[in-house]
């Protein structure tokens, strides 16, 4: 979510047209991808549960779909803003393009708190979304997902909502919806399995072995548990995690030298992916402060919470050990903390590379709806590895080749995609 010196979609444009100029961009295409093709404004009334009726704002933004329907999550956040869900589909267009799925790049949110409000009232909302906004997404427009306090629960209330309205069924019309009811299997563990199919392919071009490696993590949520399940089955070893204390609305970095236990660590967080300090501390981790995640003497950083938490105040504690970083969460480096890595010659995993796993998989999801079967879970991973492993592949030969930096690379790649689909189409 924005705070107050941060706003993602200037990140996002500036981000673009670095990109933009350096591979000579024409002006039409530039004006064109540098702004959401739509969005949407809706006021959803609904009758809460005590009679009254309040009314919540919501978005859905439709950055590109040069490359096919409009893919991206919904978020239920009270801080929800127009431009963080702006920046989001941006992010989208360019994650669908660079792992080259035919499909592009939307975001929704409402702003409201699900920490204070009913199931019943959370189920109206979705429903009204929907309701709004029925005719302008779909299978073949726009399809949502989950993101922020928004689960599978929701997408099903909304898919019904949808068939109600049109009056048939489309399990393709939104993603992440709970297995066995159109769902993947695979989904949970795709954007964490995912960053580390990455990582493998890193470690590689560095000639380097995962058993000799260590790794810090931020976070210790979905993406974050698969990330360090796989590294770990791989040989490598995570010394440091941190994650939100909920109750003191601060971080903490929890650290074992010899290695964290993750199925331990797991036993003692709760279903946000907050860890007891308590109990972690009487099993021999050392609690260290929220910062302390990013100062460890390893190989490997993972960002894997939130955006904009490697900055220029704190970039320059990053230890001269660290070879790698990939980036799990959305967004986590500031522009200013991205100069400082890329002038360091660290090898940075971008986040629109390194998290496109989830993606990979909703489109899976789409693809075994449209088909009416389901495929087995090591199936759904094996199809993620090759994804995952050949844009890794693209990125990283464009970099070597043209003595580029990870996330410049990438961005080529995208943009240059969509760029191409917009001028075939006849757009510009
Ligand atoms: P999650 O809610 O499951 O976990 C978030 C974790 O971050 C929790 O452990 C929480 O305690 C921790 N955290 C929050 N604020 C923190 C702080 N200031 N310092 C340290 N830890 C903090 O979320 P998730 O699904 O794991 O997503 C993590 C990131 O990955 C987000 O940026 C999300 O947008 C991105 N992402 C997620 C997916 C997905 O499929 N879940 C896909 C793509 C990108």
């Amino acid at each position: 979510m924005e705070n107050k010196s941060y706003n993602a979609f200037k990140t996002a444009q500036q981000q673009f047209d670095n990109i933009a100029g350096h591979i000579n961009l024409d002006s039409g295409t530039r004006e064109l991808l540098r702004v959401p093709m739509r969005e949407y404004h809706v006021n959803i009334p609904i009758r809460m549960d005590d009679g009254t009726v309040k009314v919540f704002s919501g978005f859905r933004v439709q950055h590109n779909d040069a490359l096919g329907p409009g893919k991206g999550g919904i978020r239920f956040h009270p801080l929800e803003t127009i431009d963080t869900v702006r920046a989001l589909s941006m992010w989208m267009t360019w994650k669908c393009s660079v792992v080259d799925i035919p499909l592009g790049g939307s975001k929704g949110g409402v702003v409201c708190d699900p920490h204070h409000l009913s199931l019943h009232e959370q189920e109206r909302i979705c429903r009204g979304w929907v309701r709004q906004l029925a005719r302008d997404i779909g299978p073949v427009r726009d399809v949502p997902a989950p993101d922020v306090m928004t689960n599978g629960q929701h997408m099903l209330w909304m898919l019904d909502e949808y068939e109600t309205i049109t009056g048939a069924k489309y399990p393709g019309m939104i993603t992440g919806k709970p297995v066995g009811m159109g769902g993947s299997l695979g989904r949970t563990e795709a954007t964490g399995f995912g960053v580390v199919f990455t990582l493998r392919e890193a470690l590689k071009e560095l000639n380097l072995l995962p058993e000799n490696t260590t790794a810090s993590v931020q976070g210790f949520g979905n993406v974050a548990q698969y990330a360090i399940q796989l590294y770990t089955q791989l040989g490598g070893n995570v010394i440091c995690v941190s994650c939100w204390d909920q109750a003191e609305g601060k971080s903490y970095s929890f650290k074992k030298k010899t290695g964290i236990n993750l199925d331990e660590l797991r036993g003692i967080s709760d279903r946000f992916g907050g860890i007891d300090r308590e109990k972690a501390e009487a099993i021999g981790y050392e609690i260290l402060s929220g910062e302390s995640w990013l100062e460890q003497d390893v190989d490997i950083l993972i960002p894997a919470a939130l955006e904009n938490q490697i900055t220029k105040e704190n970039v320059g504690t990053i230890k001269p050990s660290v070879k790698i970083i990939a980036e799990a969460a959305n967004g986590p480096t500031s522009v200013e903390a991205d100069e400082v890595i890329k002038s360091r010659g660290i090898f940075l995993i971008p986040d629109f590379l390194a998290n496109a796993g989830g993606v990979t998989c909703s489109y899976f999801e789409q693809v075994q709806n449209n088909m009416n079967y389901y495929w087995e879970k090591d199936e759904v991973i094996g199809k993620l590895d090759l994804k995952m492993t050949s844009a890794f592949m693209k990125v990283s030969e464009l970099a070597r080749k043209n003595d580029l930096y990870m996330r410049d690379s990438a961005y080529i790649i995208s943009i240059t995609r969509v760029a191409e689909a917009c001028k075939q189409r006849g757009w510009v």
